[in-house]
């Protein structure tokens, strides 16, 4: 094996880590994937992690885009500035002043695949058009 096919196969791992990273969880929802990918890459100032969910988890669910639009919803902080909120109460973290689930809280409460609708720890923000 050359240099070159190991910088190949590292590449080609790198690119496989990345796959893995930003994939939904089994049964996670819409809302916990996006959270997730944001708290962990940020935005983008798109829709890229609610259409990479759409894409991988429900490809039927191609107008989801445009229900997200027509909400105003432009990028995917405002899934949650706008749209949804918490419905449990959160935790802040001593150390790091971030708000964060509370313990009883191990992560999404899961959803069947294919729908793009939240899980029970999210609800609708009051106002919401
Ligand atoms: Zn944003
Ligand atoms: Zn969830």
């Amino acid at each position: 094996m050359s240099v070159d096919d190991g910088v190949q196969v590292l590449e080609l791992e790198l690119a496989g880590l990345a796959e893995a990273l930003t994939a939904p969880r089994l049964g996670e929802c819409l809302m916990c994937f996006t959270n997730r990918m944001l708290a962990e890459f940020g935005c983008d100032h798109t829709l890229r992690w609610s259409r990479r969910y759409q894409q991988l988890q429900a490809p039927q669910a191609y107008g989801l885009r445009r229900r997200l639009l027509s909400q105003g919803i432009c990028c995917d902080c405002d899934i949650f500035a706008r749209g949804w909120d918490v419905a449990v109460s959160t935790v802040v973290d001593r150390e790091s002043g971030q708000e964060c689930w509370p313990p009883e809280v191990t992560g999404c409460r899961r959803v069947r695949r294919g729908s793009t609708q939240p899980c029970t720890l999210w609800a609708p923000r009051a106002g919401r058009p």
